[in-house]
């Protein structure tokens, strides 16, 4: 077919400084990557690296892993080596633990400064160990670790003293000429998140990290890191993103390559344009929309799939779909660019739209 040209964005991303970790590209020239963090014990190295290979297949592109004790520091050579995704070590309060990753060859490392004693005495030697292996490092706050002084100095967790502590922890990486830093500054509400990284995509160039930090159980967390990561990707804020969900993070993952999608920020996959249903439905629309999901789950080509409750609006309603079905009558009417193409029983929809999924997909040149 005809090249297509690529799918519009609300704005232009903001310009910053490019850092790799491992082979993804971070920063304005790079498409925004999509992080989680593993829940298995880091020292278990098969279980680690089967859940690395679960959110791979998910669509994640950088896995972080915590590094608590001296067994996970162990650990972390084998699962930077193993792992499909660059790896990102997570260390607070232990220093040693910071070096441990370099060596290991994690493909960068996340250090806390506010939770790192005397943590001022050792960047230098932190940024030239960093620098001797090309690893790059996140900084940056959450609330529940802001530096003491600034607690003091703003009273509480506000943007401003998100932005000053984080600009103030990336100053001492750039005293010692380090500047390969990514930040974030998470706090649990996202007005307040929002705030914060406006303030800092102003004062600074570095690649920033989205996160809308103990956003909740999946339901809320979902909406509130949709709504604060969409305030800031309209205005070309945010290079790389981590939705933290009280849930698997294979739900993290997915929901954050789901809003990268829904902004044309990553390229589309399975999208199913369902109706909500209405007192003109002759088809369980929920039931109907999940079974279609389902069954067309892990096609690689981009397809958009409708699914009506009805043949009033539904093949006008859905024409932009490659596919779709509209119900009635115990029977589904399935189109392909807004013409029916043949009607099946009711019984036939999913396995019918499968079929035609696939031909679909055969004939955009990929299985
Ligand atoms: Fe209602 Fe039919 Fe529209 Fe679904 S497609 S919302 S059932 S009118």
């Amino acid at each position: 077919g005809l090249p297509e040209s690529p799918p519009p964005v609300l704005s232009e991303r903001r310009k910053t400084r490019q850092l790799q970790v491992g082979p993804v590209g971070v920063g304005s020239d790079h498409p925004i990557s999509v992080q989680s963090m593993t829940t298995t014990v880091t020292a278990d190295v098969n279980a680690t690296l089967q859940q690395i290979a679960e959110l791979t297949a998910a669509g994640c592109d950088i896995v972080r892993v915590a590094c608590p004790s001296a067994d996970d520091a162990e650990a972390l050579p084998a699962i930077a080596r193993k792992s499909q995704i660059p790896v990102i070590a997570d260390i607070h309060f232990q220093p040693k633990y910071v070096f441990a990753a370099i060596e290991a060859g994690c493909a960068a490392v996340r250090v806390n400064p506010g939770n790192i004693k005397k943590f001022d005495d050792r960047v230098g030697e932190i940024a030239q160990a960093a620098k001797d292996h090309g690893t790059p490092i996140r900084i940056g706050v959450n609330a529940g670790s802001l530096d003491k002084r600034l607690m003091e100095k703003y009273g509480k967790a506000t943007p401003e003293a998100l932005a000053e502590s984080a600009l103030w922890e990336a100053s001492l990486f750039a005293e010692h000429d380090f500047h390969d830093l990514k930040i974030s500054v998470k706090h649990n509400d996202p007005v307040v998140m929002i705030r914060a990284y406006e303030i800092l995509a102003e004062q600074c160039d570095y690649p920033l990290h989205l996160g809308v930090t103990e956003a909740g159980p999946a339901f809320q967390g979902t909406i509130k890191s949709a709504v604060a990561f969409g305030a800031l990707l309209r205005q070309g804020i945010g290079d790389t993103i981590r939705v933290s969900l009280s849930a698997p993070p294979v739900e993290e993952v997915k929901v954050g390559a789901q809003i990268l999608q829904s902004l044309n920020l990553r390229p589309k996959k399975l999208e199913i344009v369902s109706c909500p249903s209405c007192g003109r439905a002759q088809v369980d629309v929920y039931r109907l929309a999940d079974e279609v999901t389902a069954g067309l789950q892990g096609m690689e080509v981009p397809l958009r799939v409708a699914v009506m409750g009805c043949v009033v609006n539904g093949p006008g309603e859905a024409k932009e779909a490659d596919l779709g079905v509209a119900s009635g009558n115990g029977k589904g009417q399935i189109f392909v660019k807004g013409e029916v193409i043949k009607t099946v029983p009711e019984h036939q929809i999913v396995e019918t739209l499968i079929e035609e999924a696939m031909r679909i997909a055969e004939e955009m040149g990929e299985t």
